[in-house]
């Protein structure tokens, strides 16, 4: 299939939409500042086929995208042992809520709200060298460097005080070994990788690949199992409160950040990433969203 008619119609269709609706994330002030009238879609397919379309290398902040990166990690190092920290249940909450923690005793959820995903941090600051280690298996997955915006992770850090709470919350039960400050530090950084559609779109191959690395398909990413059950997570807890609404109408695992990305997989054909800044209310990219349906609804590509 010839998908970059595909991405140019959808482009087309979605470009006069924007600015009509949504808001850009306001919390981080780093973030305030995007124009919200962008647009970029970009796909890679596990044969390494690219097409994109609108503002495809133009870099944005990934945020909460990064989960899936540093959950891929954790599972590589830890195996089985990681669930002892963390659920894998959607959490029908906002990604940064409190509430769940207190009574499930400081376990969070899942590892892509930001409770689970400061776990998983805590966890690989134990490791040792994880911002580097990060860096690195990010940029060879796309095949070029890329980079933590220090403006972004600085932003988040003076203004991320429910992130700080979590954090504390978590370690008030004995939930994080490590020195808070190193934990929010490697958290804040990893939400502040500044990355394209369509690095994005390679650097995800490998959930399209059965884990298999995006371009070269060596060294392996990480194993067949690993890759499913990641999938299994973006499409039930990816998209937080969304991710059921997503399921029925996208019909993909996806991952989204409140910079505006999204990342979705179609297992054993392609990865796609796009991106416009606008939000709904769930953090989700309004226009991100429609885009994947008219994607889905026009390939007819579903996990379903
Ligand atoms: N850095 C953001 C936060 O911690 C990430 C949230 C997101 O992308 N959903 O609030």
């Amino acid at each position: 299939m010839n998908f970059q008619p595909v991405l140019d119609a959808i482009e087309a269709e979605v470009r006069p939409l924007l600015g009509a609706e949504g808001q850009v994330a306001s919390y981080i002030p780093a973030l305030a500042r995007v124009p919200a009238r962008q647009f970029g879609i970009a796909l890679r397919t596990c044969e390494g086929q690219e097409a994109a379309a609108g503002d495809a290398d133009t870099p944005f902040s990934i945020q909460s995208i990064s989960k899936l990166f540093t959950l891929t990690l954790a599972m590589r190092r830890l195996g089985d042992a990681l669930w002892e920290h963390i659920g894998r249940e959607p959490s029908g909450n906002p990604f940064n809520s409190l509430v769940q923690l207190e009574n499930e005793q400081g376990k969070p959820r899942n590892p892509f709200i930001n409770a689970g995903a400061i776990a998983v941090a805590d966890r690989l600051v134990s490791l040792g060298h994880a911002e580097a280690e990060l860096i690195a298996l990010m940029s060879n997955l796309c095949g070029e460097a890329i980079g933590y915006d220090e403006e972004v992770a600085a932003s988040e850090a003076v203004t991320g005080f429910r992130n700080v709470a979590l954090a504390n919350f978590m370690k008030s039960f004995g939930k994080i070994d490590n020195d808070v400050r190193e934990v929010l530090s490697l958290y804040f950084h990893q939400c502040a990788i500044r990355m394209s559609c369509r690095q994005l779109a390679r650097a995800a191959g490998f959930l399209c690949r059965d884990g298999a690395h995006p371009i070269d398909g060596e060294p392996e990413i990480t194993t067949e199992r690993h890759a499913r059950r990641i999938n299994a997570l973006m499409l039930t807890c990816g998209t937080y409160d969304a991710a059921g609404d997503v399921a029925f109408s996208i019909g993909l695992p996806c991952k989204s950040g409140v910079g505006g990305g999204i990342v979705a997989v179609v297992p054993d054909k392609l990865t796609l990433c796009v991106w416009s800044p606008a939000l709904d209310g769930n953090g989700n990219s309004l226009l991100g969203l429609k885009a994947l349906e008219l994607f889905t609804a026009r390939t007819g590509l579903s996990i379903f």
